[in-house]
């Protein structure tokens, strides 16, 4: 079956699927996204990510595309277009289509929206229950990587030095030693002493809506968790470690910058994690 995307206002075939060549998304990455899952043809935590997109867009003064009510329904019908039961909806909004120049337009101009479905990869998870490796990079975003925008290129380039080092994901490190997030993923840890450790949302990360999802099963679980920055020496000498995305749900990390996380195995905390995860998840 062929896929079918949703650009401005129209369902087309992907191969066709196209934004003017002066699309400020294009042309200067003036433009914000947003990922989330779909689960036995149900978006997991929608209501997250539709507040986040909103966020975003209102961070960077985009008019949002339509009223939420009408972007959900749209949605909805691309998943049903594209008959996804599990996958991904990627949905992308710009400031639109205007001869180049930094400045706003100065004629406001209606925002580009693109939306893409696809059906999920459940080699990809897969992968994740035995635990991946990270390595660790410098920071190197600017310093609002609270905002979801599609100026990715610092991830580009991390993702990339991980999977040219045989690793799934690459740590910002920031210059006192701080562990972020990573490339695509939030980071997190378990200490020797047993504390779950994640960076706060006042740290420069994204709010990932996987990590407040997985603080609150952590806590239903009796399972306390400590929103503090933490050191790469105290990921280094850490009993566990994982990582958290739409994408990846729960992933174990078994290794750290070529050195083994605890005994090298997914840790029990983790573990617990991810399958309460995967059990909220499925309803
Ligand atoms: N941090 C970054 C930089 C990301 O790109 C992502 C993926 N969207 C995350 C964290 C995790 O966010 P979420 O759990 O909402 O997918």
């Amino acid at each position: 079956m062929s896929r079918v995307a949703y650009v401005n206002g129209r369902y087309v075939p992907l191969r066709d699927a196209m934004v003017h060549v002066e699309d400020r998304g294009y042309q200067l990455s003036d433009g914000v996204y947003d990922v989330s899952e779909v689960v036995d043809g149900r978006l997991i935590d929608e209501d997250r990510h539709w507040a986040r997109l909103a966020y975003s867009l209102g961070e960077l003064r985009i008019r949002p595309p339509m009223a939420e009510s009408a972007l959900r329904l749209v949605v909805r019908e691309l998943v049903r277009r594209n008959r996804i039961r599990h996958g991904l909806v990627y949905l992308q909004v710009t400031r639109g289509r205007a001869p180049r120049n930094h400045a706003f337009p100065a004629v406001p101009v209606p925002p580009s929206l693109v939306i893409t479905a696809r059906r999920a990869d459940p080699a990809a998870a897969a992968r994740a229950t035995s635990g991946i490796a990270v390595i660790t990079v410098p920071e190197t975003r600017w310093a609002r990587v609270d905002i979801k925008t599609i100026g990715l290129l610092p991830n580009v380039l991390a993702k990339q030095a991980a999977k040219e080092a045989g690793a799934a994901e690459a740590w910002f490190v920031d210059a006192h030693g701080i562990v972020n997030e990573g490339s695509s993923s939030n980071a997190w840890i378990v200490t020797r002493g047993g504390e779950v450790v994640t960076a706060p949302v006042t740290a420069p990360i994204l709010r990932g809506v996987t990590r407040i999802a997985v603080i609150e099963i952590a806590a239903a679980l009796g399972i306390p968790v400590a929103e503090r920055r933490f050191t790469l020496a105290e990921a280094h000498d850490a009993r566990e470690a994982f990582i958290t995305s739409t994408t990846t749900h729960v992933a174990p990390v078994v290794v750290i910058d070529g050195v083994a996380v605890g005994d090298g195995a997914p840790g029990p905390i983790t573990i617990a994690l991810r399958e309460a995860f995967a059990r909220r998840i499925a309803g």
